[in-house]
């Protein structure tokens, strides 16, 4: 068996372009763990992924039930995991009310942080049991998350304050108003504290762990439910303004490069890219790099997910 690769949310923009990147190296059998499978078949015919070199598989990270039944799914298969790349996410800037996972979450800190601490936890076993040397664990961070940027400084900035609304049921983690602008970065914020929550408590053995930020890519999906002006504007400003835009094609090969590349095989690492240097090592924000806090919000995931 080839080694195999989850992918989650590979039905489009940059678990999409990572999915072909791996399947046409033919090196990788790539699960595309999706909530919509008829939109991941197409999207993978779309970008001509070679037959036998996918499989879609349903996953809905807005529902824990759909989470532990995916898990069971794939342990069926027989396949072996060798990587697991959590990239799905939601982005809800213009929302005027929250959303909710069928759990009861709101559905960015649901769907971005939640399910996926789930899914990651349970798969730990399987990554452990891989006949990789290193197997990798990445989750897809974010720079909107790192207030030490100038993108993660563009207001409302994320803030998990004391994690007071996450372990009250709270809509907001830090229990304030909602926004959804504000609850998106909080969630990524979310996913490079459980990287490096995951490299304290198993790192130094054979699963390494990784998170990156890939670029901006102005237009993929996420910026769907964004106003119209924005999404004709933006694309332009990174590109010409901050010059941090990256294609849909280059961010897959990026996060391709985090699942497979040897020179890539340290653990506990925030990968960004430059145009010049390629791959580099990246400092977190404060925030992201307060230990106490990425404990803190292990321990409250942990409940909130049935794990403990
Ligand atoms: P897209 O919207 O193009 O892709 C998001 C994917 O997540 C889609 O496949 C979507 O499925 C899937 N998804 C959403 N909700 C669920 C769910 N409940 N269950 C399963 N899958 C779900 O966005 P991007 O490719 O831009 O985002 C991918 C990652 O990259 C995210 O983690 C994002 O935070 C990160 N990122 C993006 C940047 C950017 O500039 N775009 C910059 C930095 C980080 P469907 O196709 O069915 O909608």
């Amino acid at each position: 068996q080839k080694p195999t690769v989850i992918i989650t949310g590979a039905s489009s923009g940059l678990g999409l372009n990572a999915a072909a990147a791996l399947a046409k190296s033919g090196e990788w059998h790539v699960i595309m763990a999706c909530r919509d499978f008829s939109k991941a078949i197409s999207q993978a015919k779309r970008l001509g992924l070679p037959s036998g070199s996918y499989t879609v598989m349903h996953l809905d990270l807005a529902s824990l039930d759909s989470v532990r039944q995916f898990v069971d799914a794939f342990r069926a298969s027989g396949r072996r995991l060798d990587s697991l790349v959590c990239n799905a996410a939601v982005y809800l800037p213009t929302a005027k009310e929250p959303r909710f996972t069928a759990d009861g979450f709101e559905l960015s800190v649901g769907t971005n942080h939640l399910g996926h601490f789930l899914l990651a936890n349970l798969l730990m076993k399987d990554l452990e049991g891989s006949p990789s040397a290193n197997p990798r664990m990445v989750i897809v961070g974010s720079i909107t998350g790192n207030t030490n940027t100038m993108a993660g400084n563009v207001p409302p900035k994320a803030d998990l304050g004391d994690l007071s609304g996450l372990s009250a049921g709270s809509v907001m983690i830090d229990g304030k108003e909602f926004d959804g602008a504000k609850a998106y970065k909080d969630s990524k914020v979310c996913n490079m504290l459980t990287m490096r929550e995951f490299e304290r408590r198993f790192g130094g053995k054979k699963v390494h762990f990784a998170s990156l930020y890939p670029g901006c890519i102005a237009e993929t999906g996420l910026f769907r439910e964004h106003y119209g002006v924005f999404k004709t504007l933006f694309p332009l400003f990174q590109k010409y303004v901050t010059k941090g835009y990256v294609s849909e094609e280059e961010a897959g090969k990026r996060l391709a490069q985090v699942v497979s590349d040897p020179a890539l095989n340290k653990s506990g690492v925030y990968w960004s890219w430059s145009n010049t240097k390629g791959a580099f090592e990246n400092q977190v924000s404060e925030e992201v790099a307060d230990d106490g806090k990425g404990t803190k919000l292990w321990e409250i995931s942990e409940k909130l997910v049935g794990l403990a």
